[in-house]
């Protein structure tokens, strides 16, 4: 019991840290800077998105940085902090929580957290960015993948992975040209092909298809966040379950 609180506290750490780090890639990846923060020639270190002052350890530090900083304002220039940083932090926290009571602390854990961590960011910065790296897309079908080979080793679900996962770099080039003609049949029928194919695959790996094919429908973003959010709840239970 008292080992299970001991573990549980630090699968909250564990997510914790996992959702501090995310919050860097949500301000970098959507200002086009350099992930990382010490090292390498082009390392840029934390500092506040406003006045640009760097930041010491404990004004970015996960819970930390939730107190350091008095009424959610920076320490340096007073400009409002975004709580997206915050809930995001916790919200990866939480998920890492439950996935080590539905899970234990195993191979399935480390896969679900590094999934919860990708789909929250990729959440994320659908809702604020209307846009979604594809490199992120495509990491967060490689876990999908990676989740059917080592616990759901089927013949027809891996080989359905594997065209599910080819089809994410095919519709990568398909989402760019639908910025020049967005009514193209060309979208329209790989779009539609997808979805049918989407509908009869693992879970996780349609989750990123289905995020890239409504991309295709500009039209339809408001829709397709809600369903990008039932689509990674449901995926998430559906595994740790
Ligand atoms: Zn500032």
């Amino acid at each position: 019991m008292l080992l299970s609180f001991v573990l549980g506290i630090f699968a909250l750490a564990v997510g914790l840290f996992f959702g501090n780090f995310g919050t860097s890639f949500y301000y970098r990846i959507a200002n086009r800077m350099p992930i990382n923060g010490v090292g390498f020639n082009d390392g840029i270190p934390p500092h506040c998105s406003t006045c640009k002052h760097p930041l010491r350890f404990y004004e970015y530090l996960p819970i930390f940085n939730w107190f350091s900083v008095k009424g959610n304002r920076c320490n340096y220039c007073g400009a409002g902090i975004d709580p997206v940083y915050q809930i995001f932090e916790f919200g990866v926290g939480l998920m890492s929580v439950f996935n080590y009571f539905a899970l234990g602390l195993g191979g399935k854990y480390v896969l679900m957290t590094l999934f919860a961590l990708c789909a929250l960011l990729a959440g994320i910065l659908f809702y604020r960015k209307i846009a979604i790296p594809e490199h992120l897309v495509t990491l967060i079908g490689f876990i999908g993948l990676s989740n059917e080979l080592m616990y759901n080793p089927k013949p027809l679900a891996i080989i359905l992975s594997l065209i599910c996962f080819g089809l994410l770099f095919i519709l990568g080039p398909l989402k760019k040209a639908s910025v020049h003609d967005a009514t193209s049949a060309l979208n329209y029928t790989g779009a539609e092909i997808s979805l049918i194919v989407a509908i009869v695959l693992p879970i996780y790996v349609s989750i990123p298809l289905l995020v890239l094919i409504y991309c295709l429908y500009k039209q339809h973003v408001i829709a397709s966040k809600y369903l990008y959010l039932i689509g990674l709840l449901s995926a998430w239970l559906f595994a740790i379950l």
